[in-house]
């Protein structure tokens, strides 16, 4: 039986006008960082997103002292909020990954990538061309000597009942996931398409590079979902992720 696990890596700290521009600007969030496993049958560990860096627990401002950028967002991680942490206490290690999705190379969702060294790597190839030497993708977390990444051109089946879509306007070439459980349950993990219930609530979509893009690719997301009758989680929704611990903790 395929298991989906969410996994909690931490928080950052922000103004709510970096997710939700126009709604509750000037008020200081915490916004959770997401990842999530998913065991398949086929003995494969899929692992959606890696997070912040292990090292920011000791060091929150390691990756943007002295840029603007580390006044806008600021990490609060604790030592179990480690991608390590959270996947040995389901009975893994790092090696074990056989396959790590990045819905896109930002700091808050390939900064692990380093701690998968077994890991076929999936993104699409608009991205990452867009991201390589470009720093708001920090490169020094994910273009790393010895991993391998697959680069994907637009909607691709992974199998295990796994698959991609792009949905761009957050960065270029970003891409959500499909998650066809065995109960007939579907899940979509939306990576930063939609970041939180207000974006869709409020037609609120500035907080994205292209605004009017991230917004057509989130219509079609929820299309999609409904289609599907899928579960949408998002990118990062403190609210939505009290109703996924409040449920089993994961899905099957
Ligand atoms: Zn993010």
């Amino acid at each position: 039986m395929k298991r989906l696990h969410p996994l909690w890596l931490g928080e950052a700290c922000c103004d709510k006008s970096v997710v939700s521009p126009g709604v509750g600007d000037g008020v200081r969030i915490h916004i959770p960082i997401l990842g999530y496993l998913i065991v398949a049958d086929s003995g494969r560990r899929i692992l959606v997103d890696t997070g912040i860096h292990r090292s920011h627990i000791e060091d929150p401002d390691r990756t943007w002292r002295g840029t603007d950028f580390a006044a806008a967002l600021r990490p609060v991680m604790r030592l179990e909020d480690s991608v390590d942490h959270r996947l040995a206490v389901l009975g893994l290690r790092g090696s074990d990954v056989t396959d790590v999705i990045n819905t896109h190379l930002h700091f808050d969702h390939a900064g692990n990538n380093d701690a998968f060294p077994n890991a076929t790597f999936y993104v699409q190839r608009s991205h990452y061309e867009a991201a390589v030497d470009n720093p708001s993708f920090p490169n020094q977390y994910w273009r790393l000597e010895g991993l391998n990444y697959h680069l994907l051109d637009g909607e691709t089946d992974l199998g295990d009942g796994i698959s991609v879509f792009p949905t761009p306007g957050h960065t270029p070439g970003h891409q959500s996931v499909l998650v066809r459980l065995d109960s007939g349950q579907n899940v979509i993990l939306c990576g930063d398409a939609i970041y939180e219930e207000d974006n869709v609530r409020h037609d609120a979509w500035g907080g994205h590079a292209d605004p009017s893009q991230a917004r057509r690719s989130a219509l079609g997301l929820i299309e999609r979902a409904r289609g599907l009758k899928a579960t949408v989680l998002y990118g990062h929704d403190a609210e939505q992720w009290k109703t996924v611990i409040q449920s089993a903790g994961w899905y099957q």
